[in-house]
């Protein structure tokens, strides 16, 4: 899934892992987790989350590459929030070239425009209280994925895998438009 922040990418990898089967995978719930926990990891990425920046690409890697290996083993996975950079999408893509099993088999955008963004985001901060979803971080995080992840999108349309929905309506129909993408490229329930 790729998207800019409050897009729902979460929503709809929790439902695509769901009816699939196969793990959901955010790397952001991973570093909140790491932070909530203050482990190394945790500590390391804190201020990071809290201003709204990218934390490092390879402190990402090292807490991705795993489970992601351990999730294409066991059947599949749906990847919400990696890769965010250039670097590792590319890093990504080294790694399952090397690795056996590991493939990438469709980059979900799901379009939504800014200002739509910005009200369901100050929408999940009056609901979830998350400390990035303030005012100022919320502007930044989505200058931050203007800059920084849009170029993704070239990089996957020029690899033929990327595939634009349009992420505006509302959860369900957004969900029927990917499930039905997904059979449509043989990538449904029951054909693997
Ligand atoms: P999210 O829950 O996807 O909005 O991510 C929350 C925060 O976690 C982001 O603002 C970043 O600070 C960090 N983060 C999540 N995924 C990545 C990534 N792939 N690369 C760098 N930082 C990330």
């Amino acid at each position: 899934m790729l998207a800019a922040p409050g897009a729902g990418k979460g929503t709809q990898a929790d439902r695509l892992a769901a009816r699939y089967g196969i793990e959901h995978i955010a790397s952001g719930e991973i570093l909140r987790a790491e932070v909530a926990a203050a482990t190394a990891v945790g500590e390391k990425a804190k201020d990071y989350l809290d201003r709204g920046d990218l934390v490092p690409d390879d402190l990402l890697l090292d807490i991705i590459a795993g489970r992601v290996l351990t999730a294409a083993l066991a059947g599949g996975y749906v990847l919400d929030g990696f890769p965010r950079t250039l670097a590792q999408a590319e890093a990504a893509h080294r790694l399952a070239v090397e690795l056996d099993g590991v493939t990438l088999q469709a980059v979900l955008h799901l379009e939504v425009g800014a200002d739509e963004l910005r009200s369901r985001l100050r929408a999940r901060a009056s609901r979830e209280g998350r400390p990035d979803d303030t005012e100022a971080t919320i502007e930044h995080r989505l200058e931050v994925f203007a800059s920084q992840t849009e170029p993704l999108l070239e990089y996957y349309r020029s690899r033929e895998i990327l595939h634009t929905i349009d992420g505006e309506r509302q959860p369900d129909e957004v969900t029927a438009e990917i499930v039905a993408l997904l059979d449509s490229l043989g990538l449904g329930l029951g054909l693997g």
